[in-house]
C-alpha cells in the first residue's frame, strides 16, 4: 500500500474532518487547564508533541488559513525541525521567544495532558524515551554518522510544577480513555491515519518535509544536512535548502 501523502491527501482529510474537529474541540474542552510553575516556561517544547491524524490535519486547516508570508515562516521552521533533529538543539515551532505556545488553541493532547499524568507514570514514559533515543543515536552510527551524545539523548525530566485547575488532576487511566476517544476520531479516515502513522513516525515535520521535496528527496535531505552538521561543523547546505524551500501550498 502507498504510504505517502500529498497535498490532494491532505485537502481530502480538511473536507470530511469538519465534524470530527468539532468533536476533538469538545474533548480538549473537557479536560481541565494547566499552569506551569516552572521558571523555564517553554522547556517542555523541545520537540514536537505527539499527535493524531485530525491533530495534524488541524495543523494544516490552521497553516492553510495563514497569510502566505508568516506561512512560509512556519513552514520553514517544520522544515528546519525536520532536517536538523537530532544533531543540534531545537524546540517545536510553535514555541514563542518568550516560552509560549504560538498555537495554544490547537495544541495537541500530548501538550494538555502534559504535567497531569501521574509522577510515576509520567517518569515511565520519560524513561522510555530516553531508550528510544539511544536507538536513534545507534540507526545513525549505522549510517556512519555519530550524534553529539548530549544533544540527541537529551530529554528533560517530567515535570512535577504543573498544577491542574479544579479540585484533582483527572486519574492516569481517566486520561488514557481521553486519549483513546481522541485516537477513535481518527477511524473516520482510517487509511489517511494509516498513512500518516506508517509513513511518518506521526511526525508533522517530517510530512511537511516530504511535502516540499517528496519522501525519498526530504530524507535524502535530511542525512546531507545532519552529516554536514555533525561532521563538519557546518549548515550551510540546511540555510541553502531553506531558501530554496517553496510553500508546499
Ligand atoms: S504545540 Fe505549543 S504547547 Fe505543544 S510543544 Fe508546541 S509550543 Fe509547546
Amino acid at each position: 500500500m502507498l504510504l505517502n501523502l500529498v497535498i490532494g491527501d491532505i485537502q481530502r482529510g480538511i473536507d470530511a474532518a469538519e465534524r470530527h474537529l468539532k468533536q476533538l474541540q469538545i474533548l480538549y474542552g473537557s479536560l481541565p487547564e494547566t499552569r506551569c510553575h516552572c521558571n523555564r516556561p517553554g522547556a517542555c517544547c523541545m520537540f514536537l508533541p505527539q499527535m493524531t491524524w485530525m491533530e495534524a490535519i488541524q495543523w494544516f486547516q490552521y497553516l492553510i488559513d495563514l497569510p502566505v508570508t508568516e506561512r512560509e515562516t512556519l513552514v520553514r521552521k517544520f522544515l528546519t525541525f525536520f532536517l536538523s533533529n537530532p544533531a543540534r538543539r531545537d524546540h517545536c515551532p510553535f514555541l514563542d521567544d518568550d516560552g509560549g505556545c504560538g498555537n495554544y488553541a490547537l495544541r495537541p493532547f500530548a501538550c494538555r495532558a502534559y504535567g497531569m499524568w501521574s509522577l510515576k507514570w509520567g517518569r515511565q514514559q520519560t524513561g522510555q524515551s530516553r531508550e528510544g533515543k539511544k536507538a536513534l543515536v545507534a540507526m545513525w552510527r549505522r549510517y556512519g554518522i555519530e550524534l553529539p551524545e548530549e544533544t540527541a539523548t537529551r530529554e528533560i525530566d517530567y515535570c512535577d510544577q504543573v498544577t491542574v485547575s479544579g479540585n484533582a488532576p483527572p486519574s492516569d487511566d481517566r486520561l488514557m480513555k481521553h486519549l483513546s476517544r481522541i485516537h477513535q476520531l481518527d477511524d473516520a479516515q482510517s487509511e489517511l491515519k494509516h498513512r500518516f502513522e506508517e509513513g511518518y513516525q506521526s511526525d508533522f515535520s517530517a510530512l511537511m518535509a516530504s511535502l516540499v521535496w517528496g519522501p525519498l528527496k526530504a530524507n535524502l535531505n535530511k542525512y546531507a544536512v545532519i552529516k554536514d552538521m555533525v561532521q563538519k561543523g557546518s549548515d550551510a547546505r540546511l540555510k541553502k535548502l531553506l531558501t530554496k524551500a517553496t510553500d508546499p501550498f
